[in-house]
């Protein structure tokens, strides 16, 4: 005699109860206490965001060997994007992980630079331009973050800049002006206002958020990212105007985030 067959309804509570087990499994676990305690769940909670966007250049002269140096376990480095240079975007880390791409670093008072940015590595060997279809991949891949995290104008940051005794990358030939005419990052072209006579270019770096532990090294990568065509070791004139007119832009900026939009590019001075 055969067995009656379970009704319609029960079948389908039977696959539901398996679907539910199957996407339990699949769930990431809260991370818990190591002492005992009660597991009592709020609702009121949101995802942590990025304040900084740090970009980097590969060093590489290749996508695939970067990508491997990315996500070798023996190595420990990773970022949330590499840009390749025909303009295709990988990402390789969620967004709301920290990824392994800044190191030691410093920006103004915030110290560990991983734990509160999005990493982004374009592949370039340091001595090479960008070409545009990768910069235009990057302005995209920076509008879609825009849009969805609020990131001050003034946090799109380069590598050598929250690092500059260990670091130069994105390095001098990163389009920064470029960046800069679309919302992301700060830049100040002449005519550059005249700071006044008590004007110290240590405090003012440190002012703008530079390390000046190593005085030498914050005016390299300054110069690197603001002056590209003049790399000498000593501050003058020029760059005590530059940073000044930075400084006078990062308090117009404030707070302010990047548009999702392209920003139409600057008149003359301090965006
Ligand atoms: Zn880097």
């Amino acid at each position: 005699m055969r067995e009656p067959t379970a009704p319609g309804g029960c079948r389908w509570r039977a696959v539901l109860v398996a679907l539910c087990a199957v996407l339990a499994a699949c769930a990431p676990l809260p991370q818990r206490a190591g002492v005992p305690t009660v597991w009592w769940p709020s609702p009121n909670l949101g995802e942590r965001k990025p304040q900084y966007v740090i970009l980097h250049y590969t060093g590489s002269d290749r996508a695939e060997r970067a990508l491997r140096a990315l996500t070798d376990p023996a190595r420990e480095v990773s970022a949330h994007y590499l840009v390749r240079r025909d303009g295709l975007i990988y990402q390789l880390v969620d967004e709301r992980a920290r990824a392994w791409h800044a190191g030691e670093s410093r920006w103004g008072a915030d110290t560990d630079l991983n734990s509160s940015s999005l990493g982004v590595e374009i592949d370039n060997d340091g001595r090479e331009p960008f070409p545009e279809s990768q910069v235009a991949a990057l302005l995209a891949l920076l509008r879609d973050i825009a849009a969805r995290h609020r990131i001050p104008v003034a946090n799109y940051l380069g590598h050598g800049d929250v690092a500059p005794r260990r670091k130069e990358d994105p390095g001098r030939l990163f389009p920064w002006r470029q960046l800069a005419q679309h919302g992301f990052g700060l830049w100040c072209d002449p005519p550059l206002p005249e700071p006044p006579v008590t004007f110290d270019v240590q405090l003012g770096l440190r002012a703008f958020g530079y390390d000046t532990g190593d005085l030498r090294a914050a005016t390299h990568v300054f110069k690197l990212r603001f002056l590209p065509d003049d790399l000498t070791a000593a501050s003058d004139d020029r760059m005590r105007a530059t940073l000044y007119c930075l400084l006078q832009a990062a308090g117009r900026a404030g707070r302010s985030t990047a548009s999702p939009a392209p920003a139409p590019p600057p008149a003359s001075a301090g965006r």
